[in-house]
């Protein structure tokens, strides 16, 4: 049959074979560099590929060398996605030059503008907040009135337990203090924070939470989702997790300090197209209850409910602040830090 068609034709169609065979022109695909576990998201990415077509790629690694990763890499660099947690590293990529811009009105109504970049680099993805936790046997009573301001109070000498500063949950933390209070007042506080710090800080927000249940401490500072996995695992952490409880400070005010893990289109992205769906998937109202409950934090698309164990937590005000100001303010906050001696 093939015999019948003039050369030209033959040597295409075989040139076709081989170049389908070799993937070439096969599968639509996208590739992602991702700071989140792999558990974490692949089973939404495989609900993508089934339902455009489009193979994701992913290649996971820890946040700050996948940032580093596509800056070396440049115009060669394989990654169309970067995920990521922390806005404080979200705008840090924006600002290294690694992303790129994209309007979308689908994004727009899925996610509040608060937590996605003002300029479109980068979009939250899951909602984390960063509140106090204490024993539920505690003789510290925290009320509805409480700030995380009154942390630098006397009365709680020696009794806080948090991580290092050199850690980005806490520096972002802090920046949210310094929009809403100032860089003077900020430095005033975070001395006095300091000198009520129970040990050294060492360990992670988990570390932190496992203090406070052994008594070593009577405030502990964590996020969220820490929470929500101790308290979902089967060993000692989920011992110590129903031992204390969330308080949600500035209820009467600004409300408790959050957090995304988000996503942005690299600058040199190869398959933009596919990059810019997967977003807007991601952001969908049915993907976000999985997304956001499979880490136990809550979904940044308002139209969706948090999960049935995180609601259990009580409902509260969160700080509506845009959280590019937490990348805008890092570096101040890092130095208040360090002048006031909290390593
Ligand atoms: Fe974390």
């Amino acid at each position: 049959m093939l015999l019948a068609y003039p050369k030209i034709l033959k040597l295409s169609f075989i040139l076709f074979l081989v170049l389908i065979s070799s993937n070439i022109v096969a599968a639509e695909y996208v590739n992602i560099y991702s700071a989140r576990k792999e558990n974490l998201i692949k089973p939404v990415l495989k609900k993508f590929y089934k339902e455009t077509g489009i193979k994701v790629r992913l290649l996971t690694g820890k946040a700050d060398a996948l940032l580093k990763r596509i800056k070396l890499e440049g115009p060669n660099t394989h990654a169309d996605l970067l995920l990521t947690t922390d806005a404080g590293r979200l705008y840090r990529a924006k600002q290294s030059g690694i992303l790129q811009s994209y309007k979308s009105k689908i994004i727009n109504t899925n996610i509040p503008s608060h937590w996605r970049d003002p300029d479109n680099y980068w979009f939250g993805l899951s909602l984390r907040a960063r509140p106090v936790f204490i024993s539920n046997d505690s003789p510290i009573k925290l009320d509805k009135n409480f700030n995380y301001e009154d942390l630098a109070s006397k009365k709680y000498k020696h009794k806080i337990c948090i991580r290092s500063s050199n850690n980005i949950y806490n520096q972002s933390w802090l920046a949210s203090l310094i929009e809403a209070n100032g860089i003077q007042q900020t430095q005033s506080w975070a001395n006095a924070f300091v000198e009520n710090f129970a040990r050294q800080p060492k360990g992670g927000d988990k570390d932190q939470i496992m203090a406070l249940a052994a008594g070593q401490c009577e405030i502990a500072i964590a996020n969220t989702y820490y929470y929500g996995q101790m308290l979902n695992s089967n060993n000692k952490y989920r011992q110590a997790a129903e031992q204390v409880h969330i308080v949600w400070p500035n209820q009467s005010n600004r409300g408790v300090h959050v957090n995304v893990s988000g996503i942005g289109i690299t600058k040199y992205a190869k398959n933009i197209t596919n990059a810019q769906k997967l977003v807007e998937f991601l952001s969908s109202d049915e993907q976000q209850q999985w997304y956001a409950a499979s880490n136990y934090e809550f979904p940044v698309n308002p139209n969706i409910e948090a999960s049935e164990i995180l609601q259990q937590w009580g409902k509260f005000k969160a700080d509506k602040l845009n959280l590019n100001i937490l990348g805008e303010y890092n570096a101040e906050a890092v130095k208040i830090m360090d002048r006031a001696n909290w390593r």
